[in-house]
C-alpha cells in the first residue's frame, strides 16, 4: 500500500491544453441561481441525509465493522455513490461555511467510515466487500460498477480537499486509484464510465501522471465488445465501436455523456486532436439531431437509451435527470477546451429547463425521468421509478438522480466564469461577485426573468485586459455600454470581447432582450412536427392544466397569439399570457382522411405559459411543452 504526499489546496485549476479555464473564486450573492443553491443547502441537503440514512447507505458501510455484517441494504451494488455524490455537495456547503451543524456531524461520520472500512489493498464497495456478496471484487466489470464507485469518491475526495483543506478522503481515493492503476494497467474497463473524469481531476489534485495516463487508457480501451451482460448489448455500454469511431451519441444516455466528459478532460490535459475531433463531431450531432428542446438527453425507457436521430416523443421522453447533469459536465469541459460559447448555449438550456425540473419547488422530491408531456389520463402508478402519483417522488430504490442534484446545486458558482491570461469571461448571468486573478467584478441581474446585466468593476490590472460577456445564442439586439457610453467592442462567435484599462467603478451594462419566442421541430421529428413551443430567454415553457380553460390538446397557437403575448411577472417567476384558440379535434378517428381545406371552427381563450422546470408542483395534471398551431388542426399538413 503506498499513500502518495498530498499537496495543499491549490487555487484556480488549471488544465495543459485547455482554451479557457475556470474561475473558483465566484460567490453567488442574490438571483433564481444563489436561491436553488440555498435551496439545496437549506432544504435538498438535509432531506437527502435523512433518506440516506433510512435506506441504509450509511449502515451498509459500518455493518462491515461488525463480526457478522447484516446483509447490503438495496439492489444494486453502487450505492456507495450516492453517499459520495453527497459528501461532493456537503464540500462545497462546509467549505463555504454554509451547512448545518447535522450536516458536519454526517460528513464526518461517513468520512470516519470509509477510513475504517476501506480494505487493506485499498478497495473499497459495501457490496463486494461483504463476505455474502453474491459476487467478489472484480467478477462482473460490466455490471460491478467498482469503477463508477471509485470515480465518485475520488470527486467527492477532490471537492472536500479544494474546498474544506481536508485530505482524509483524498488519501482513500488515492489508496484505490493506486489498486486501480496497477490492476488495469494492461486491461479491462467498467461497465458505467464515471472514473475517467475523476482520474484526470485526480491527476490535477496531486500531480501523479499514472491517474491521467489511466484514464487515458480507459477511454482508449472502450470500443472491443468486453463487457458482458445478460441483458443489454455493447452499445448500451458504449462497448460497440471505439470511441473515436462513434457515429453518434448511443446507448445508455448516463453512461454515454459521462465517457464523453471523461475524454473531454483527457482532451484537456494532452490535446490529443483525434479525442478532440471526435468530441466534437458527437456533439455536434447529438445537439442536431437529438436532444430534446428542454436540453433533456434519452428518448427511450428501455435500457434508459439515447434512442435513434430525431427519435424525440414528448410523454414517453426518459431525459434522465442524471443524464442531463452529463450534458452539462460535457458541455463545459468542450467549453474549457475551446472557448466555444456554443458549448455554453446548451449548458445553460439544460441547467434551466432539463436539470431544474427535476427538483420540486420545495426542494425535497425528484423525477428521475422528465417528460415534456403528460396525458389528461396518465397512468403509470408502479413499476416505473417516477411518473405516476405523486408526480416527484421523495426518494427512489435506485436513487442516482437525487444526490446528483445535490452536488450538482452545491457548485453552481463554479460555471458562472472563466479565465485565460488577459481576459475573464463570464458565462452565465447571475447576482455574483467573480474574483478572477487579475478582475474582480460585481455582477447584478434579474436574469434568467429578464436580461438585463450590470457589472462594475472592482478591482483591475493596470494592463489593458479583456472582460468577455457571452451573446447567448437566442439573443437578438443585444447592446451594451461602459461607463454609459457605446464601447469599442469586438462582437464574434457569441462573445463581446471590452478590451481597454480598466478602473475600479467602471460600470459595464449588458441588455439581452428577451421577447417570447416560438420554437418549431425539423421535418424528420415526426413527435412535435407542426406544433410549437415557447421559450423566453434561457427558459422553456410549458402549459398545465390549470392554466387552460380548455384541455391543453385543444389548445392551438397561431403566430399571432404568440407575437402578442403577455409577459408576466407572478410569484417570484415570469409566466406568458396567450390568447389562444381552442379547437377540438375534427374526427375522433385516430387516423381520419384529411380534409382539403381548413374547417375547424377556433374558440378564443386564454392559457397561461409558466416555466417548464416547474411544472408538476400543483398536483398530477396534463402538461404540454409542445402546443398544437393552426397546421395541425385537421388541415392538410405542410
Ligand atoms: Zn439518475
Amino acid at each position: 500500500m503506498t499513500s502518495k504526499q498530498v499537496k495543499p489546496p491549490a487555487g484556480a485549476v488549471r488544465t495543459a491544453a485547455g482554451a479557457v479555464r475556470p474561475v473558483s473564486g465566484v460567490r453567488m450573492t442574490g438571483g433564481l441561481l444563489h436561491d436553488w443553491r440555498r435551496r439545496n443547502s437549506t432544504a435538498t441537503i438535509p432531506h437527502t441525509i435523512e433518506q440516506l440514512r433510512a435506506a441504509g447507505n450509511v449502515a451498509n458501510l459500518s455493518r462491515l465493522l461488525e463480526p457478522d455484517p447484516a446483509p447490503y441494504r438495496g439492489r444494486y451494488p453502487f450505492l456507495d455513490t450516492d453517499l459520495y455524490k453527497t459528501l461532493e455537495g456537503l464540500a462545497y456547503d462546509l467549505g463555504d461555511g454554509v451547512a448545518a451543524e447535522p450536516v458536519r456531524e454526517f460528513y464526518e461520520e461517513v468520512v470516519g467510515l470509509l477510513e475504517r472500512v476501506q480494505a487493506p489493498d485499498g478497495y473499497l464497495n459495501s457490496f463486494f466487500q461483504d463476505p455474502a456478496a453474491a459476487k467478489k471484487p472484480w467478477e462482473d466489470p460490466g455490471w460491478g460498477h467498482e469503477l463508477y464507485n471509485l470515480g465518485h469518491l475520488i470527486q467527492a475526495a477532490v471537492a472536500a480537499h479544494r474546498r474544506m483543506g481536508d485530505d482524509r478522503l483524498l488519501r482513500v481515493a488515492v489508496r484505490f486509484a493506486d489498486l486501480v492503476v496497477s490492476r488495469f494497467g494492461e486491461a479491462g474497463v467498467c461497465g458505467h464510465p464515471e472514473v475517467e473524469m475523476a482520474l484526470v481531476e485526480l491527476y490535477r489534485e496531486t500531480g501523479e501522471r499514472g491517474y491521467l495516463t489511466q484514464a487515458a487508457r480507459f477511454v482508449d480501451r472502450r470500443g472491443t465488445g468486453a463487457l458482458r451482460h445478460t441483458i443489454f448489448s455493447g452499445d448500451y455500454f458504449q462497448d460497440h465501436l471505439p470511441f473515436r469511431e462513434l457515429p453518434s451519441v448511443t446507448g445508455h444516455a448516463v453512461r454515454m455523456g459521462y465517457l464523453a466528459a471523461g475524454a473531454a478532460d483527457v482532451l484537456l490535459e494532452t490535446g490529443d486532436p483525434s479525442l478532440a475531433g471526435a468530441l466534437e463531431r458527437l456533439w455536434d450531432d447529438m445537439v442536431a439531431t437529438k436532444l430534446y428542446i428542454t436540453g433533456g438527453l434519452g428518448s427511450r425507457h428501455s435500457d434508459e437509451a439515447i434512442g435513434d436521430r430525431y427519435e424525440l416523443p414528448s410523454e414517453r421522453a426518459y431525459s434522465e435527470t442524471c443524464a442531463a447533469i452529463a450534458v452539462m459536465q460535457w458541455a463545459w469541459r468542450m467549453f474549457l477546451a475551446t472557448g466555444g460559447a456554443k458549448y455554453v448555449d446548451v449548458f445553460e438550456r439544460v441547467l434551466h429547463n432539463a436539470y431544474a425540473v427535476g427538483l420540486s419547488a420545495e426542494g425535497t422530491a425528484f423525477f428521475y425521468d422528465n417528460p415534456l408531456q403528460r396525458r389528461p389520463d396518465h397512468e403509470q402508478r408502479s413499476g416505473a421509478e417516477s411518473g405516476g402519483e405523486p408526480l416527484r417522488r421523495a426518494w427512489f430504490g435506485c436513487p442516482c438522480c437525487p444526490p446528483n442534484i445535490v452536488r450538482w446545486m452545491a457548485q453552481l458558482a463554479d460555471y458562472v466564469a472563466a479565465e485565460r491570461d488577459g481576459a475573464v469571461l463570464v458565462a452565465a448571468y447571475t447576482t455574483a461577485r467573480i474574483e478572477a486573478s487579475e478582475l474582480g467584478l460585481a455582477m447584478e441581474t434579474g436574469y434568467p426573468w429578464d436580461g438585463d446585466v450590470r457589472l462594475t468593476v472592482e478591482r483591475a490590472p493596470r494592463e489593458p485586459y479583456e472582460l468577455v460577456l457571452r451573446v447567448p445564442g437566442w439573443a437578438r439586439d443585444v447592446t451594451v455600454t461602459v461607463n454609459g457610453e457605446p464601447p469599442e467592442a469586438a462582437a464574434r462567435d457569441g462573445w463581446i470581447t471590452l478590451r481597454r484599462a480598466w478602473s475600479a467603478g467602471d460600470e459595464v451594462r449588458l441588455s439581452l432582450p428577451m421577447p417570447v419566442r416560438a420554437h418549431g421541430s425539423h421535418p424528420y421529428l415526426d413527435a412535435t412536427r407542426g406544433a410549437v413551443a415557447l421559450a423566453r430567454g434561457p427558459l422553456v415553457y410549458c402549459v398545465e392544466q390549470q392554466d387552460s380553460p380548455v384541455p391543453v390538446d385543444d389548445l392551438v397557437l397561431g403566430v399571432a397569439d404568440i407575437v402578442n403575448a403577455n409577459i408576466e411577472r407572478r410569484d417570484g417567476t415570469v409566466v406568458l399570457r396567450v390568447a389562444a384558440g381552442a379547437a377540438r379535434p375534427p374526427s375522433a378517428e385516430l387516423y381520419p382522411e384529411l380534409p382539403l381545406e381548413e374547417t375547424s371552427p377556433r374558440v378564443e381563450v386564454t392559457a397561461t405559459f409558466t416555466p417548464y422546470f416547474l411544472w408538476g408542483n400543483r398536483g398530477p395534471q396534463a402538461m404540454r411543452v409542445w402546443v398544437r398551431t393552426p397546421a395541425t388542426n385537421g388541415k392538410k399538413a405542410t
